[in-house]
């Protein structure tokens, strides 16, 4: 059954702002609490105004308090991208410990359903390939990644505890690579950076020597998969993404031809504990939720490009500069 009244933290955010507007197309009244840190209100703009939406500012770090019966609370307040949380890096660990207690106290509180948003980052550099969910991950507890890596390893333990100790009922989804529009053009995630690259025909910089791999899901996909997981009454944790893998290399590559750009493929340092390959074995979502990624990479980047184009044309100092 769909939820009446759902909260959504980190809703002004590139997936959140998906959640919400999905939600609210089938009848959910969202309240989306959000501090902006990394999200904005333009992402949910086009639902501001409606009845059965509402945007709070608040930082979920301090006290969290909504009037009212709720029944679903997704948790996805948390800067995502490398770049966003090397720049918040206390700011990560709150939200990822604090705020995870703060969203878990109000679905206990309220009885709603809470759903976690956990990364395929959990896995670290892994060992195992593709990653099932039974992998305990490879991660380095200090390397400059842990600031995310081990703030949702710790969101997973504490969204376990309070299953076990107070009986809330909680599923944890580990979310692999998400694109589409909606990102920011500088969050330094690889398809926003190549395709803002590619479009303003400065060379396109690809880490390492680009054998690394990913997995990249379309977020209108993801969204599906993390709504199912939320009418579920699974616990997971369970894998989202697209188990369809490419090298860096391959993704630059398709960029520039789905683009028509001329910009070059130039080589920069790999960060550190960069992993070198990403694959999510998938079989647990399309046995206990029916939910597979249904739309391609090529696809999937054609309709993030030409969005991005549609926003160089408007706002050019967006994409372009910084
Ligand atoms: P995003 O940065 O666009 O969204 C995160 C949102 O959380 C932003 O709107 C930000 O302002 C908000 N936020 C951060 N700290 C907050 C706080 N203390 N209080 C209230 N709001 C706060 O990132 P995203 O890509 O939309 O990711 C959303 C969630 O999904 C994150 O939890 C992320 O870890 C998870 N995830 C995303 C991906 C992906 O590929 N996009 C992959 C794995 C996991």
């Amino acid at each position: 059954m769909d939820a009446r009244r759902a909260v959504v933290t980190g809703g002004a955010g590139f997936l959140g702002s998906y959640l919400c507007e999905r939600l609210v197309e089938r009848g959910t009244e969202v309240i989306c609490m959000d501090n902006f840190l990394t999200g904005s209100p333009d992402n949910v703009a086009h639902l501001m105004g409606g009845p059965a939406f509402r945007l709070v500012e608040c930082d979920l770090t301090g006290f969290v308090h909504v009037p009212g019966d709720v029944d679903l609370v997704l948790h996805f307040a948390s800067a995502a991208s490398p770049v966003d949380y090397l720049r918040h890096p206390i700011e990560t660990l709150k939200v990822g410990s604090l705020g995870t207690l703060h969203a878990l106290g109000l679905a206990r509180e309220k009885g709603a359903r809470f759903v976690l948003a956990s990364t395929s980052e959990v896995y670290g550099d892994p060992l195992e390939h593709p990653q099932k969910e039974s992998y305990w991950g490879n991660v380095n507890p200090v390397g400059p990644r842990s600031v995310y890596d081990e703030a949702k390893r710790f969101a997973e333990s504490l969204t376990t505890a309070y299953r076990n100790s107070h009986g809330t009922d909680t599923g944890i989804v580990r979310i692999f690579n998400t694109y589409g529009p909606r990102m920011r053009p500088h969050d330094g995630r690889a398809i926003p950076t190549f395709i803002r690259q590619a479009l303003s025909g400065e060379p396109i910089t690809v880490t390492g020597d680009g054998t690394q791999t990913r997995s990249i899901c379309y977020v209108a996909d993801t969204a599906e998969g993390i709504l199912a997981m939320a009418g579920s009454d699974f616990e997971g944790p369970v894998n989202i993404g697209n188990p369809a893998e490419l090298t860096m290399l391959e993704l630059a590559g398709t960029v520039r031809d789905l683009t028509g750009s001329s910009s070059p493929i130039e080589f920069i340092d790999r960060p550190a504990d960069d992993p070198a390959v990403r694959r999510p074995d998938t079989s647990l979502a399309a046995s206990r939720l029916g939910w597979k990624a249904q739309v391609d990479a090529e696809e999937g980047l054609r309709r993030t490009i030409a969005w991005f184009a549609d926003k160089l044309s408007q706002t050019p100092q967006a994409v372009a500069g910084r």
